[in-house]
């Protein structure tokens, strides 16, 4: 494929965790009986009127805020018309040449690199209603009818339109699983994607490397999968090569991927924007952004992940990558801080990442669930440190502070765990150990130095790793005479 660069743009669409909807008072929901959240307002009674929930404004600006774009003091509602069963009024009420906010960008990490894709803009709207097809495939091709549950219909939605600024489809990966993370910290939405709370379009271009001008784009229209994004773009980008390749043009299209096959086919020829004959809402008066509340959202803002990722490697020395892994997301991010408070920074960040996540994940809790507090940690890593327990015995504590509500020191005394560190009693074992290995015994006399391994290896096991391992060493040398 070389030769050939991928130019990706992505509209994304999150539901907000408000209340109510965006222009009546009935109830934002998911998972209640069909069409139990409903009124004249969002089933299009004649006559209705929409009134804008100030809640959904003000989550949709600190979104914009925090993408560093700038919020318009104007913003005007349009009517958005297309006629579809999910849409009672055959309207969708969006914004079009005077959205909320314009001009930011969104920096984000693949790898160790740190990359930054521009924001165009981003925009209010209304969720449709959710169509249910009949027919196991859940889909709409084969099915004899179709369902309409209103209850989605008039959710509070924000569309985050990027430019073209994506190179490859593990950045688009990784832009949105960082970008859902941030909308998760500012606490907008939960972004579960199995109930479709965030999903976006995609689109995509290819063009030869180093050229500046755009190719034609299809688009890939409501996924919610990251793997299925990036498989999708994956056998996109091969495809519109080869078509260039061969001298053809690629029609501006809309795809559909089937993961099955791992391939795209044609769903239906793209819309232009003059397709959806936009006007202004008659209904809603433009909305006039005041400074004081814009101001006010912005002074609330909590620490972004971005920020934070800083942060970590600047005021505990971690790696980057450490620092991502523990940052990124807040929960854990906060478990880090609150244990890494009162011990070492670096080895909590080491237990965190490894025995900690392995057992949450295992568990299937929440980072600061479960009987393994911040305290708790911080309290075997200083364990740790002062030489009461080995690395070994350690992990053990851990294992049972993770079954028992108990405090490290309290399982070391109960369970036996200590550090041996009296030479007395470390002394019959390593002549025991010397003893019964006379062979190696000799080799290391003989000059093998890395047999002492081997031994210390044997007095660790035959005290349960609770030998004091510097210990160990000083007297297996001593009884090998070296
Ligand atoms: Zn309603």
């Amino acid at each position: 494929m070389s030769g050939w660069e991928p130019v990706i743009g992505l509209e994304v669409h999150v539901e907000l965790a408000t209340q109510t909807k965006m222009f009546c008072a009935c109830t934002v929901s998911f998972g209640d009986p069909p069409n139990l959240h409903t009124c004249p307002v969002c089933l299009a009674h004649p006559g209705a009127l929409p009134v804008v929930n100030q809640r959904a404004v003000e989550y949709a600006v600190r979104i914009a805020l925090a993408l560093g774009c700038t919020v318009r003091p104007r913003n005007v509602f349009h009517r958005k018309n297309y006629f579809y069963p999910d849409l009672p009024k055959a309207y969708q009420i969006s914004q079009y040449d005077e959205p909320l906010a314009v001009d930011g960008a969104f920096d984000y990490w693949v790898g160790d690199e740190r990359l930054s894709c521009r924001i165009n803009r981003v925009h209010m709207e209304e969720d449709a209603a959710k169509l249910v097809h009949s027919g196991e495939s859940g889909r709409i091709a084969g099915s004899d009818y179709s369902l309409v549950d209103f209850n989605r219909g008039g959710t509070p939605l924000i569309e985050i339109v990027t430019e073209p600024d994506i190179a490859s489809p593990e950045a688009a990966r990784e832009f949105l699983n960082q970008m859902r993370n941030l909308l998760v910290e500012l606490g907008v939405s939960q972004c579960i994607m199995e109930e479709g709370q965030i999903r976006w379009d995609a689109n995509i271009s290819v063009r030869p490397a180093g050229s500046t001008t755009l190719g034609v784009r299809t688009e890939l229209k409501n996924m919610n999968s990251f793997r299925f994004l990036q498989q999708a773009l994956e056998s996109e980008i091969p495809r519109q090569t080869a078509i260039l390749e061969a001298g053809g043009t690629i029609d501006q299209e809309t795809l559909h991927f089937d993961p099955e096959t791992g391939t795209t086919s044609s769903l239906r020829s793209k819309e232009e924007a003059h397709d959806y004959r936009y006007f202004p809402e008659p209904d809603l008066v433009p909305l006039v952004m005041d400074p004081a509340f814009v101001e006010e959202i912005r002074a609330a803002q909590p620490e972004l992940p971005a920020a934070r990722i800083e942060r970590f490697v600047r005021d505990y020395g971690l790696s980057r990558y450490d620092a991502f892994v523990l940052g990124a997301q807040g929960p854990l991010a906060r478990f880090y801080e609150a244990a890494a408070s009162g011990a070492d920074p670096k080895l909590t960040a080491n237990w965190t990442m490894g025995e900690y996540l392995a057992h949450i994940n295992a568990a299937g809790l929440e980072p600061g669930h479960g009987h393994v507090t911040p305290a708790r940690l911080a309290a075997l890593v200083g364990l740790v440190v002062d030489g009461v327990i080995s690395g070994s015995a350690a992990k053990q504590v851990f294992a049972l502070m993770a079954e028992e509500r108990a405090e490290p020191q309290e399982i070391v005394e109960t369970h036996g765990l200590g550090q041996i560190s009296d030479e007395g009693a470390l002394d019959a074992v390593v002549a025991r150990v010397v003893a019964d290995n006379p062979a190696q015994a000799d080799q290391f006399r003989a000059g093998k130095e890395q047999l002492l391994g081997y031994f210390v290896g044997l007095v660790m096991k035959a005290t349960q790793g609770r030998a004091n391992p510097k210990l160990a060493n000083d007297l297996v040398r001593k009884a090998l005479g070296k």
